[in-house]
């Protein structure tokens, strides 16, 4: 088998449309027949397909919610069993971890429709409109959207629906990466000297003391934690990327689970009991 290609596949332009799956498996855009996720483990998910199978999915066009794959009924597509962190879920995890690039090709009418590079921005899992367990993907878009094609024309945006609705999506892909060093965060990390409220370690660079403020909830969609103290902790840059990837969580005694350890939390601090429930709820390894 071919090694497996992370980004771009050369001759094949953003807005290319293929008539099947197996168009698209023979150029190499995405390796499988019916699987939404092509790869998975050790290498990473590679591509993905977003087809409307699943009821959960959600697309903004720059901004996709994806659900994992497994655990549907073969014959009416519901969601019968708990999906687990197996094979493509796997996957698109560890392209997360690695910071692979994901192809995204979306199924328009009755074709296929190769629309760039994303990035697995998040994963999760929670329990779907169905009461089952599925896994859940924030996929953000690499490229600006509309990318020129080969021959000149403009991509069209999924985002430009009936009621014209392109702008939301676009003014959260910038506002979730511009409230990084929000007001609140920046209060937050001098409160605490910039110093780590896991490890107690501050870094201090030549331009001054390093730390990330890190939302409990996250912030964004279908999360939607607030950018207010009671979601914040400050955290060198390791225990932020561990506790978004769940490595560790808080307990509502501020104990950790999965490390060692408690949070340090100054007085006046008060973390919001909701907030940590809902990032062990939503960020726990699965039972
Ligand atoms: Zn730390």
């Amino acid at each position: 088998m071919a090694d497996r290609i992370f980004g771009h596949i050369p001759g094949v332009p953003v807005g290319t449309l293929f008539a099947s799956r197996q168009a698209l498996r023979e150029a190499g855009v995405h390796s499988q027949n019916m699987a939404g996720i092509s790869g998975s483990q050790p290498e990473g998910a590679d591509a993905i397909v977003i087809s409307g199978g699943y009821e959960d999915d959600e697309d903004w066009g720059t901004e996709v919610i994806y659900t994992g794959q497994g655990g549907r009924d073969q014959e009416t597509g519901k969601q019968v069993e708990d999906q687990t962190l197996t094979r493509g879920n796997l996957g698109l995890v560890i392209t997360r971890n690695k910071g692979l690039p994901l192809r995204v090709i979306r199924k328009v009418d009755d074709e296929y429709r190769y629309d760039g590079l994303y990035r697995v921005a998040d994963a999760w899992h929670e329990t779907g409109k169905s009461g089952m367990r599925v896994w859940r993907y924030r996929l953000t878009a690499l490229e600006p959207f509309g990318v020129p094609r080969e021959d000149g024309a403009h991509l069209q945006t999924p985002l430009d629906d009936a009621e014209g609705r392109s702008s939301p999506s676009r003014k959260t892909t910038t506002v979730s990466r511009v409230i990084r060093d929000t007001r609140k965060s920046r209060e937050l990390k001098e409160r605490y000297q910039h110093t780590c409220q896991v490890c107690s370690i501050r870094l201090v660079g030549v331009g001054g003391p390093y730390a990330e403020a890190a939302h409990v909830r996250p912030l964004g969609k279908p999360h939607d934690g607030p950018d207010t103290f009671d979601n914040l902790v400050c955290l060198c840059p390791n225990h932020h990327a561990l506790f978004d990837m769940g490595g560790f969580r808080i307990a509502d005694d501020l104990s950790l689970i999965g490390i060692d350890g408690i949070l340090h939390v100054h007085p006046t601090h008060i973390l919001n009991r909701a907030y940590l429930k809902y990032h062990r709820d939503h960020y726990s390894p699965e039972e």
